[in-house]
């Protein structure tokens, strides 16, 4: 089958969180399978062409806004002969972030991503790609489905196509005001509720849940979670309830190319299953590193991801002074909300042999804490799929999780099991949890069992790109 891709991040290109590494994952795996790929993303200034190969086609695409004809430049990245990146370069793209600055949102992001929605089905048209199926990502990419059954600026769509629409966080909805609709020559009749209308704003994730085909969101237990719970459906619960036989949860994959303790290179030492030798050097290593006291035989905790509500860190910063108590080390990685920033630093001042925070985004060190941690924290209040306890299950680093959305469908706690898990999303919770992984850590062995089993747990994407597969053919 031909699968064109719309998405706004991918991997190694550019990427803020999951989103990025699906895109940069899924496509390769399809075409693994025999499929043809083509993705379009926006070229945005970030994204080095020179560093990543990409070259420019000499050719463009152009969309009509009302009274505006919006123009795009076409770079190309095709490292297969079956897969194919197409990047859409446009003035409106070149800024210092992707969707915002000092927590604004960038005010024209609907022509923004309306221009990557309606540029992607041009482009793919020029470029004689004709897909069998359109899949189109998170609310940047949900015009799609729209233009393929209603067409753009009053012309029918370039070609027809089933969509899939997949859901990769519904906290993010693209909700702009009203004026958008005519901004963008939206047909006037699809603004009421039952269509693009959000409480008098209009929605883009609205137009990839009524329009696309099927929909999909990122792991089975999330996919319950937002019909069944309306915060979780933030305000969708009732959309998705109407739509839910169209609606399947497929678990993110893993790409183990990327995320291996045997191959991966930014580690001090790799290890693997069968030699864990090379993980107490990396956890040395890792300790020296962040000043933390070298010491084996305490556990070392860490956590890596954006500093915002739903990955629930305040429920951390409670409990941390408890960790502290029982002589357990902690590092985080991320950077956001400045209140927990702030938070989070005071912790590493008053503790720093045993508090370690680095507030910044860095992939590199990322795997190195992959690699030399002991246990990988994520509180999340919700989490659609979740990534790093994938990524700590390969490196033998146990997560402990709440046990919601794929962390729910992913850690087992248990005799038989590779992690810990708490239900209330209390700190009270979370540090009883700890407890019962010191409890396990006291007997080396069997922690040591706990890895292996970890390691063994196998997420890799043949299995979800499956799935996929049988959406597109419908
Ligand atoms: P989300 O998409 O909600 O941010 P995921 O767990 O699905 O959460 O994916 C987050 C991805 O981003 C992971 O690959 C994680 O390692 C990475 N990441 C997040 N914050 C940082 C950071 N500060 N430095 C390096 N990598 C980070």
């Amino acid at each position: 089958m031909k699968i064109l891709f719309v998405a706004s991040e991918a991997a190694p290109f550019i990427k803020t969180g999951g989103l990025g590494d699906v895109i940069g994952a899924l496509p390769r795996a399809l075409c693994e399978r025999g499929h043809e790929i083509l993705v379009v993303l926006p070229k945005y200034s970030a994204i080095d062409a020179h560093a990543h190969g990409l070259r420019d086609t000499g050719r463009r695409v152009e969309v009509q806004f009302p009274n505006l004809l919006a123009g795009a430049e076409i770079f190309q990245y095709a490292p297969e002969a079956r897969l194919r990146y197409l990047f859409l370069q446009s003035p409106w793209f070149d800024r210092r972030e992707l969707y915002g600055e000092g927590g604004k949102e960038y005010r024209d992001n609907h022509k923004r991503f309306a221009l990557l929605c309606a540029g992607a089905l041009e482009a793919a048209k020029q470029q004689n790609f004709i897909p069998d199926a359109v899949h189109a990502h998170d609310w940047q990419a949900a015009l799609t489905p729209l233009i393929l059954k209603r067409g753009w600026a009053g012309r029918p769509a370039p070609f027809q196509a089933r969509s899939v629409f997949t859901i990769h966080n519904l906290a993010y909805q693209g909700v702009f005001p009203r004026e958008a609709m005519s901004e963008l020559a939206l047909p006037s009749d699809l603004f009421h509720a039952d269509a693009l209308e959000f409480y008098g704003s209009l929605n883009f994730m609205k137009a990839g849940l009524v329009f696309g085909d099927k929909l999909t969101t990122v792991s089975p237990t999330y996919a319950r979670e937002i019909v069944d719970s309306k915060e979780t459906g933030a305000g969708l619960e009732g959309l998705l309830t109407h739509r839910r036989n169209d609606l399947v949860g497929i678990m993110n994959g893993v790409d183990y190319k990327r995320w291996s303790p045997d191959t991966d290179e930014a580690l001090p030492q790799r290890y693997s299953a069968q030699d864990l030798s090379g993980k107490a050097a990396d956890k040395a290593a890792l300790q020296r590193e962040l000043g933390l006291a070298e010491e084996p035989r305490t556990l070392l905790c860490a956590a890596i991801g954006r500093l915002v509500h739903q990955k629930g860190y305040d429920l951390l910063v409670e409990a941390l002074p408890a960790f502290v108590e029982r002589k357990v080390q902690f590092v985080l990685l991320g950077m956001g909300d400045a209140a927990l920033e702030e938070q989070f630093k005071a912790l590493a001042a008053k503790y720093p042999r045993n508090i370690s925070v680095q507030l910044r985004f860095d992939d590199k060190l990322a795997h190195r804490i992959e690699g030399g941690a002991d246990m990988f924290l994520m509180p999340s209040r919700f989490e659609p799929c979740g990534l790093n306890q994938l990524y700590s299950l390969r490196y033998g680093t146990l997560p402990l999780v709440h046990a919601v959305g794929g962390l729910a469908d992913s850690i087992t706690e248990g005799k038989q099991g590779w992690g810990f898990r708490f239900d209330e999303q209390t700190a009270e919770a979370l540090r009883q949890a700890l407890d019962r992984a010191l409890e396990l850590w006291a007997l080396p062995d069997a922690w040591r069992a706990a890895m292996l089993r970890a390691m063994a747990r196998d997420h890799s994407w043949a299995r979800s790109a499956e799935q996929y597969e049988a959406l597109y053919r419908g």
